[in-house]
């Protein structure tokens, strides 16, 4: 395996499936599948899940709803989906544990970074929910933060196109795929990877991103293992 320890970052979108809303349990089944072949292999995984499959923030505001209690409401978004991957990964076998940037110590740990690392070196798959705790935040950048903090040598974003395009190939059929691309030219060029933010913590800490298309089976595992799938971001 070319990666030791890895944070995945899957959208609250990718857990619809088909679906317009909510979770789709064949999916998360499909990714508990993919997940437990990498820890099989050795490989420390940690996860951050987004939310918008049931709620953002932004969405909120522009409904007229105060921005920072769309977000609130947003971050335990990420939380029900974080509760519904641990089951998923649970029902197939994997050790889990869920940590969350807002305490909720009935349902799930608060992070702490020491304890955090200590699961993943057990073999324990650890999620992180509630994105960075803070409103105004993205789970992208609760990803790169999370990937920092726990040394995690990769970010591997996982999407529903296999890689970024200089163009939307859901758009354009003419589009082309980069199989590597520095983090300077995806900013000259415009390129939506991660939010700003997201993106230029990453680079700041020349922490690698990795965007694949997760809904196809074992890819996952290709990606680990150092196999040239989706597009790999790097200084
Ligand atoms: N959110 C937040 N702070 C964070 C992470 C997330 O306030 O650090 C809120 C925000 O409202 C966001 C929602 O949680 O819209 C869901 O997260 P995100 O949009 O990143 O989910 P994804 O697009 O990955 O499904």
């Amino acid at each position: 395996m070319k990666y030791k320890r890895i944070l995945l970052k899957l959208s609250g979108e990718a857990l619809m499936g088909d679906r317009q809303y909510g979770i789709d349990p064949q999916r998360l089944a499909e990714y508990a599948q993919d997940i437990k072949e990498i820890t099989e292999r050795g490989v420390e995984v940690a996860i951050v899940i987004g939310g918008g499959n049931i709620f953002r923030g932004v969405a909120g505001a522009s409904n007229g709803m105060d921005r920072v209690q769309g977000d609130h409401m947003g971050m335990l978004a990420t939380v029900i989906n974080g509760l519904a991957l641990q089951s998923a990964l649970e029902d197939a076998d994997v050790q889990t544990r869920l940590q969350t940037a807002i305490k909720i110590n009935e349902v799930a740990e608060p992070f702490i970074r020491r304890k955090a690392m200590s699961h993943l070196s057990k073999g324990r798959v650890v999620i992180f929910g509630g994105g960075t705790g803070n409103p105004y935040f993205t789970t992208d950048s609760a990803a790169v933060l999370r990937a920092i903090e726990i040394e995690a040598d990769v970010i591997l974003k996982g999407t529903r196109v296999d890689g970024i395009y200089n163009a939307d190939p859901e758009k354009d059929d003419k589009a082309i795929k980069f199989n590597f691309i520095s983090f300077d030219e995806v900013l000259k060029k415009g390129l939506k990877v991660m939010d700003t933010t997201a993106f230029t913590l990453s680079q700041e800490n020349e922490l690698p991103i990795i965007v694949f298309d997760m809904n196809k089976r074992g890819n996952l595992f290709k990606v680990v293992s150092g196999e040239k799938v989706g597009t790999e971001v790097n200084i």
